[in-house]
């Protein structure tokens, strides 16, 4: 009896050792795009929330809608995968190409599904 209750004390321990993990506080921060699109982000508290961000709808970077700005420095922004691909494809050229890949993996399932 007592063994068992060893153990409870045990796995209630590890519980409370990640404590608090759960309750870390947000700041939702909202941008908007020269296209007029406005949307929210939402951060970590403990991190200084970016000025700028790539509008979701359209890509164009957004600025802040409470109108904090980047400190004036240049911001050598590195350029990701994304970035190089949106300067070849427009994003309705990703889209169509989206629906394609789609197209034909639907097409795969379905002639498996036969068989
Ligand atoms: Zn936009």
């Amino acid at each position: 009896m007592e063994r068992a209750f060893r153990g409870l004390s045990m796995s209630q321990a590890s519980f409370a050792s990640t404590e608090g993990i759960d309750f870390a506080t947000r700041q939702e921060i909202g941008f908007h795009c020269d296209s007029g699109h406005i949307y929210t982000r939402t951060f970590s508290d403990e991190i200084v929330p970016p000025t700028e961000w790539d509008c979701p709808r359209c890509g164009t970077l957004s600025k802040r809608t409470d109108g904090t700005v980047g400190e004036e420095k240049p911001v050598t922004r590195r350029r990701s995968h994304w970035d190089m691909l949106r300067e070849r494809r427009s994003m309705e050229e990703l889209q169509q190409l989206l629906t394609e890949r789609l197209a034909e993996i639907r097409a795969i399932h379905e002639a498996a599904e036969e068989i």
